[in-house]
């Protein structure tokens, strides 16, 4: 994996932020919009942080650089551009 994966994986369901990532005002860390959905009393999982101020939108530059992103696969590693990647992880024929 690249270096960079590791900065947009969720910290509530540890995949890769799905559209449409949110970020932790308290420690910038990344989650997925329906993880935080999940969360009826928000807190912020990181030990360190534990806001309770409930995520906001990702800045504008950090969704650019996602964007730009290749992921691999899990199932059959092709690489993909983050929007795609989404499309075709739902689709692909090697993950059940
Ligand atoms: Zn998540
Ligand atoms: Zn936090
Ligand atoms: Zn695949």
């Amino acid at each position: 994996m690249q270096p960079a994966f590791e900065l947009f994986v969720c910290g509530m369901c540890q995949f890769i932020v799905q559209p449409f990532p949110l970020e932790c005002p308290g420690c910038n860390s990344l989650y997925c919009e329906n993880c935080v959905k999940m969360q009826r009393n928000w807190s912020c999982l990181k030990q360190v942080c534990r806001s309770r101020q409930p995520p906001t939108k990702m800045h504008r530059s950090v969704q650019e650089v996602l964007e730009l992103l290749n992921f691999n696969c899990p199932g059959c590693n092709e690489r993909k551009r983050y929007v795609a990647f989404f499309e075709h992880v739902a689709a692909c024929e090697q993950i059940q």
